[in-house]
């Protein structure tokens, strides 16, 4: 069977995504969709305009100094697509995570970034995430104690100093 890439086209002007489009045109496959689109010269042209709004987009929201992953909070596109088209663009947008080093979260001060910690091997950590895996980094208390954090705890607040100097927060301050 063979497509009109041009009716393709305008339905992805009209909005459709890959998947509805190949529906429309007979049950087609998304990937069909998606090739036939590649190549078609009017969509190669509206890609490359499309493209350099958002990277007008992102370049003006970095400059402001977020990170990628705010980026894609406020523009609704995924960290990866930030990334990518910063990246392109050749000005390549750091992730939150690499800027967390220095930052405070009460009285931790986040030293190293340690890794992704394995659940059954609580001793190692490694650069890539896996399933269950907790990102950790070593925070330095302003009593002077270090120790390990799960990012996540940091973020969420719910970690926010050493546990001696939370015991003592706990305590009532006279006596
Ligand atoms: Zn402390």
């Amino acid at each position: 069977m063979s497509i009109d890439p041009k009716k393709a086209f305008s339905l992805l002007q009209g909005g459709c995504s890959a998947a509805e489009i190949g529906k429309k045109l007979g049950g087609v496959s998304r990937q069909r969709i998606q090739q036939l689109l590649a190549v078609y010269p009017p969509y190669i042209q509206h890609r490359q305009t499309f493209y350099q709004e958002e990277l007008r987009t992102i370049k003006a929201m970095a400059q402001r100094g977020l990170c990628a992953d705010e980026i894609a909070v406020e523009t609704g596109w995924t960290v990866s697509h930030v990334r990518y088209v910063s990246y392109k663009g050749g000005f390549p947008i750091p992730r939150k995570e690499k800027r967390r080093i220095g930052l405070t979260y009460g009285k931790w001060k986040v030293l190293k970034k340690l890794g992704y910690r394995d659940p059954k091997n609580p001793d190692s950590y490694s650069a890539s995430s896996d399933k269950g895996s907790n990102l950790y980094y070593l925070c330095q208390c302003k009593c002077g104690i270090k120790s390990v954090v799960a990012s996540s705890n940091l973020e969420r607040g719910i970690s926010l100093s050493c546990a001696s100097c939370a015991s003592k927060a706990r305590r009532p301050a006279k006596k």
